[in-house]
């Protein structure tokens, strides 16, 4: 993957918070060729469209990052949404790359694909052993049917299609809507309004003792390169941090990033989703690849791209 820079590559969802996370590594690197549709130019939903798209462009190099995500409230009140487009757009984009020739393809899920009970950290074999958790198993469902779409390719086609399931990703480009987004974003815009407003409390959702795992983008970015030129085989990959925080600690480490002064207020009546999601990344580290950006310093890299883009 690394050896030609000239190699056409189309990372799918190159707006959002993976892709152009990707898109950024990739041209930091010295890629030339990369292949963009933003969402109004090539709808992934709509599968004559990729498959055109494919038909024309024949990238060599598939990486997708392409899909409908959202917070815990978002899961929540549009599962049809959640279900439907995930499977439209990677079942489109998986089977139109397989007949059009692409050489390798990287599938990106989550790590709500784990069953709600699973070990903690959750290595990849607890993959389908117990229950989703219900907040998000629409999401889930669909990831999961993305995973096994790729084992299926590579054991029927002998194709090479691989996945990465990154635990809780945040950065530049994320999705800092109040009640939609994930809890990082949504507490980093809500302290700074409070900030701004010289407000002297913030709701916090939940009982703020979840624990979670917190994955800087770029750091993603980087184990995608290093898939993509290093693995090639039938199982997932777990891509996480190896640190976990409660949603607690999380909220004063943003409240002390983004400089607001105020007190934390619980809104209890809101949910806690899944008690704990610490992945098992050791598989990847075998294979020679470790994370290197602190949560405190991704937080500041992420703070300063809210203020010089969102805030605006
Ligand atoms: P999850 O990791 O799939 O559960 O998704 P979220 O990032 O949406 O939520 C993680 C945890 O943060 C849950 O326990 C939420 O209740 C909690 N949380 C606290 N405040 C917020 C908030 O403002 N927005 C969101 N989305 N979650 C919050």
């Amino acid at each position: 993957f690394l050896s030609d820079k000239s190699a056409k590559i189309f990372v799918a969802g190159h707006r959002g918070l993976v892709g152009s996370a990707i898109v950024r590594k990739l041209r930091h690197l010295g890629f030339t060729n990369l292949v963009l549709r933003s969402h109004l130019e090539l709808d992934l939903t709509r599968q004559n469209d990729v498959e055109s798209f494919f038909a024309t462009e024949r990238p060599q190099f598939v990486i997708l990052a392409a899909a409908k995500v959202g917070g815990i409230h978002a899961n929540n009140t549009y599962p049809a949404d959640f279900i439907s487009i995930n499977l439209q757009i990677q079942t489109n984009v998986i089977d139109s790359s397989y007949r059009h020739g692409v050489s390798k393809l990287l599938f990106l899920g989550s790590s709500c694909i784990y069953p709600k009970f699973a070990p903690q950290p959750i290595p990849e074999d607890a993959l389908l052993t117990g229950p989703l958790e219900p907040t998000n198993e629409w999401y889930a469902v669909a990831k999961i049917a993305g995973i096994k779409m790729c084992q299926a390719y590579r054991i029927q086609y002998n194709w090479d299609a691989i996945s990465g399931m990154p635990t809780n990703l945040y950065g530049p480009y994320d999705n800092f809507h109040p009640e939609n987004s994930h809890v990082l974003p949504a507490l980093m815009r809500r302290f700074h309004e409070a900030k701004v407003k010289g407000a002297k409390e913030v709701v916090v959702w939940g009982s703020g003792s979840p624990l979670r795992e917190f994955l800087h983008v770029d750091d993603l970015a980087d184990a995608v390169v290093f898939l993509m030129e290093s693995y090639s085989g039938l199982g997932h990959m777990n891509v996480g941090s190896g640190k976990e925080v409660t949603i607690k600690e999380l909220a004063e480490l943003v409240k002390d990033v983004v400089g607001f002064e105020g007190k934390l207020v619980w809104d209890t009546s809101k949910p806690d989703g899944t008690p704990r999601k610490l992945m098992d990344s050791s598989k990847l580290a075998t294979l020679g690849w470790t994370p290197k950006i602190s949560l405190r310093d991704g937080l500041v890299d992420t703070y300063k791209w809210y203020l010089e883009n969102v805030e605006q």
